[in-house]
């Protein structure tokens, strides 16, 4: 049974100092901005949106973006993924099911998957929690790239410079 509070004590705020090696928190008001300055280009037609570039525990936060017929390149994943489906519809060649707008997507460690948007879907966008490394292969295992929380924080980097934001800009999403 839930912890029963008394009503006078219920909405008193928590009256102590937060640990102080606790890391501050992060708040992005409006996440999914159109503002295109803000995205990242990985792709053709493929973007992310950083919000939690976690680098004590390697993972990264970010909203995915993929325009109409555009392709997240085939990866294995070493550890786990969570993804909810915010916008669209998209498929991985490798399984018969579609994450649709609404969808919670679980990625085992040891998948490999290439992620498809339709052609009849303009844009989808998924936030995504993405543990440890993405490693890019062929269509037979072959290694041919990876991203990591660190790649993906100089792919920042370069991006909010070129844009005119600036490199640090990065700095907020860092943790
Ligand atoms: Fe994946």
């Amino acid at each position: 049974m839930p912890l029963a509070e008394k009503d006078e004590t219920a909405r008193i705020p928590y009256q102590l100092p937060m640990p102080p090696d606790a890391l501050p928190e992060i708040i992005v008001p409006d996440a999914n901005s159109e503002d295109e300055r803000l995205w990242v280009k990985q792709a053709e037609n493929v973007y992310f949106r950083p919000l939690c570039l976690n680098v004590s525990q390697g993972y990264w936060v970010t909203l995915l973006k993929v325009r109409k017929s555009g392709v997240l390149s085939r990866h294995r994943h070493a550890n786990a993924v969570h993804g909810f489906v915010l916008k669209g519809r998209w498929h991985y060649l490798e399984h018969d099911w579609e994450a649709r707008e609404g969808s919670y997507v679980y990625e085992p460690p040891g998948e490999t998957h290439t992620l498809i948007v339709p052609d009849d879907v303009e844009e989808m966008i998924t936030f995504f929690q993405v543990n440890g490394v993405m490693y890019y292969v062929d269509p037979y295992g072959k290694h041919l790239g990876y991203e990591d929380v660190f790649t993906k924080i100089d792919m920042c980097r370069a991006h909010y410079e070129e844009v005119g934001l600036g490199a640090d800009y990065v700095q907020q999403f860092i943790r």
